[in-house]
């Protein structure tokens, strides 16, 4: 089916995307997945490219577009090529909305250009040691100091990606307790600066797969966070996540089909050059269907995903919509990949095949932004059940 949700702008861009990919990713990326990162100066290169600032309004030194659609196409783009960008990938897709949504005109000066240059990259801090999925149960802290000019934070958190390397983290902590029939009440997000007092990055942890992210703890002992950093309005950070989580998800199901096409094409170029029992593996039937059968499954997710890009474009995703796609196109890419890999028999095994490594990349699609059981809550809750 012909795809109709990216114009000439659109493929443009892809094109240049693709020479970038070819010429400055791919040639390196070994190097990074042995380092278990992306150096910090590729960050720059990307800025350069204008990666950061596209959905970044002119007159903070974007190019004020509104469309997802560019951010989808870096997913196609990367996932095509086997590569990443790295824990750079939250910097866009998790942290931008939330500085473009909350953030006042003159927090905005302050941050957005050091955004586009990537001379300050961002991450999101809402997970901890001892919460992830029930996010209204976190117990860092943030007490206002009593001449009020600062908070003072106190806590950790875990599974930060891009933690290593970020300049400025937004971190969700109390501001206040919760309250007996709203545990979602008293929740705030602060713009923390990495190099304050009392911040401290922890292990860069090792990861099952995408080994060029890196996923760092973090830990703050008071450390004073200036009030004209807040994010928003106090105690009302919850919602704020809430309204920000369907884009992040629908990020990850466009990551998890792209991820998947790739799949089928690496595997169909594996088999028909692989010679077994005198044929190549793409003769056997077994080849063809299971190809025939994941290439269908691929076609039903960018299906999905083409909708919910276009629905949330038009400000009209909603989150059980956003859980529906990722859900769906987290699954497909599973089943299909495993697919994939079986047909490249040991070789799929070898990390040194693409499809090895999308395989343990692919994994996480289910857990991170809320993981598949939390998003089957969300679709049914929508059902009224
Ligand atoms: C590589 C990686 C990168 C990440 N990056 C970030 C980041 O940048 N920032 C950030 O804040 N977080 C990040 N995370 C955290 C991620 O979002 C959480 O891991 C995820 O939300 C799940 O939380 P948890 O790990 O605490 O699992 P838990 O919440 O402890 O879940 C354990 C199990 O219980 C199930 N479960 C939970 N609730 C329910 C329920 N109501 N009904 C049925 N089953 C349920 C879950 O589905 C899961 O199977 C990252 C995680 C990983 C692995």
């Amino acid at each position: 089916m012909r795809r109709t949700v990216y114009n000439e702008d659109h493929e443009a861009f892809r094109e240049t995307l693709r020479a970038f990919i070819e010429a400055e990713v791919v040639p390196v990326y070994d190097e990074w997945y042995a380092a278990g990162q992306a150096p910090r100066d590729f960050y720059y290169k990307l800025a350069e490219l204008g990666i950061f600032g596209i959905e970044v309004p002119e007159e903070f030194g974007g190019a004020g577009e509104e469309s997802f659609k560019y951010e989808a196409i870096i997913y196609e783009e990367t996932a095509r090529a086997g590569v990443s960008f790295g824990g750079s990938g939250v910097h866009v897709l998790l942290c931008l909305p939330y500085l473009k949504a909350y953030a006042t005109v003159e927090q905005k000066k302050r941050w957005l250009p050091d955004f586009v240059s990537g001379k300050s990259m961002y991450a999101i801090a809402m997970t901890e040691p001892g919460t992830g999925s029930d996010l209204a149960g976190m117990k860092t802290t943030a007490k206002l100091s009593e001449d009020g000019t600062h908070y003072v934070l106190n806590g950790a958190k875990t599974f930060i990606t891009g933690g290593v390397h970020a300049d400025k983290v937004i971190v969700c902590a109390r501001t206040e307790a919760p309250r007996p029939d709203d545990r979602r009440h008293g929740i705030s997000l602060l713009v923390v600066d990495t190099k304050s007092e009392g911040y401290s990055v922890g292990r860069k942890l090792d990861k099952m797969g995408l080994k060029v992210s890196d996923t760092a703890e973090l830990a703050f002992v008071d450390v004073k966070v200036p009030v004209g950093d807040l994010l928003g309005e106090e105690n009302k950070g919850f919602s704020y996540l809430g309204q920000n989580l369907p884009q992040e998800r629908l990020g990850i199901a466009v990551g998890a089909y792209a991820q998947a096409a790739a799949a089928v094409r690496f595997a169909q170029q594996y088999t028909q050059d692989r010679t077994v029992f005198g044929k190549t593996v793409a003769s056997f039937q077994n080849t063809k269907f299971e190809l025939a059968a994941c290439k269908a499954e691929v076609d039903a997710a960018e299906a999905v995903c083409d909708r919910a890009i276009e629905a949330l474009d038009a400000g009209e995703l909603t989150p059980a919509e956003a859980a529906s796609a990722k859900l769906f196109c987290t699954e497909v890419a599973h089943r299909v990949i495993d697919r994939c890999l079986q047909l490249h028999g040991g070789y799929g095994y070898m990390n040194e095949y693409p499809i090895a490594r999308l395989y343990a990349d692919n994994r996480v699609n289910r857990i991170y932004g809320g993981t598949s059981e939390v998003m089957k809550s969300i679709i049914a809750k929508s059902m009224g059940l």
